[in-house]
């Protein structure tokens, strides 16, 4: 008989609070990366609540570990990580600080954003971090080609529904939904990019492979020696002089690197430094995973029209 009160008022309760008394509860997603959260809440819609750790204009390698990391993941019901050890230098100690055990490696609430993506840039040989290579597992910057936006949303949809087999129609049809719209972004983004394929660019980082495979560029040369390594003054001698003889005007920086080592690149070579994005919340007005697209293709569209590069 209490136990039946005490029913109708935690139903009372909840109806003056206006919470759902049928459907279950928002599943809470907690991911690594802002642009794995926006595909969250492209296929989560209102079902979900996602955070990520990571700010889009940190340097998803290095992330500075807050406490507060630890009580996110305590409570979260889903952990989305990048994987290809991207995250290996801040994560798994946070993962294992927070005592839950849905969310370990292996756990159902568990998801690996890498699992069916393209990736590139695949070590041949014996896999070594041997030089501080920090993409000795392929190269973890795979969201960056929509192909992939689409394979990653793929497997949110069927972890979500997992976890929620209540809701596994709306997350489907928000799914479809997400497909629909990205095969015509992507029209439009290869339509803005075909005139200046082929065009030459040299990248700080090997964050862009996948990028400029769905947009055809031609990456020359880089200007860290080696993934995670900084600048060092032969190799950037030898980029100068390998830019010259391939006369290379734009240099493609991340937000989160010193721009003096592109910029004395820039004023040896004549070529353009260009501030690109490479995760979604890297700039405010990059709100979705669609912004991150558009942000960057009239960025260069812009850039090389202006630096005559193509
Ligand atoms: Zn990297």
């Amino acid at each position: 008989m209490l136990k039946r009160l005490f029913t109708i008022i935690a139903l009372f309760i909840a109806a003056v609070a206006g919470v759902p008394t049928s459907a279950a509860a928002a599943i809470n997603v907690i991911t690594a990366t802002e642009d794995l959260a926006a595909l969250v809440r492209e296929v989560g819609g209102d079902r979900i609540k996602v955070e990520s750790l990571a700010r889009g204009y940190q340097d998803p390698h290095f992330v500075e570990a807050k406490p507060s990391f630890v009580l996110k993941l305590h409570s979260a019901d889903l952990l989305i990580v990048v994987g290809r050890e991207l995250e290996i230098g801040w994560l798994p100690p946070l993962i294992t600080q927070a005592r839950n055990a849905r969310i370990q490696p292996g756990g159902a609430g568990y998801l690996d954003a890498s699992l069916h993506a393209h990736i590139l840039e695949m070590p041949t040989g014996q896999i070594t971090r041997a030089m501080g290579d920090v993409h000795p597992m392929g190269n973890p910057h795979y969201w960056l080609g929509p192909d992939n936006g689409r394979i990653i949303a793929k497997d949110i949809q069927n972890k979500l529904a997992e976890l929620q087999p209540g809701d596994a129609a709306y997350f489907a049809q928000r799914y479809a939904e997400f497909d629909r719209q990205l095969a015509a972004a992507e029209a439009r983004w290869k339509a803005a990019m075909a005139p200046y394929r082929g065009t030459k660019v040299v990248t700080y980082h090997r964050s862009w492979p996948n990028f400029v495979d769905a947009f055809g560029l031609d990456v020359m040369g880089y200007v860290e020696p080696k993934p995670g390594i900084p600048p060092s003054p032969s190799h950037t001698l030898e980029l100068i002089q390998e830019m010259k003889r391939q006369n290379v005007k734009l240099i493609l920086v991340e937000p989160y690197f010193d721009l003096k080592t592109p910029n004395n690149v820039g004023n040896a070579t004549g070529a353009k430094v260009l501030v690109m994005m490479p995760s979604v919340g890297g700039a405010p007005q990059i709100k979705t995973y669609f912004d991150l697209f558009d942000y960057n293709t009239t960025l260069l569209t812009d850039a090389i029209k202006q630096a005559g590069a193509k």
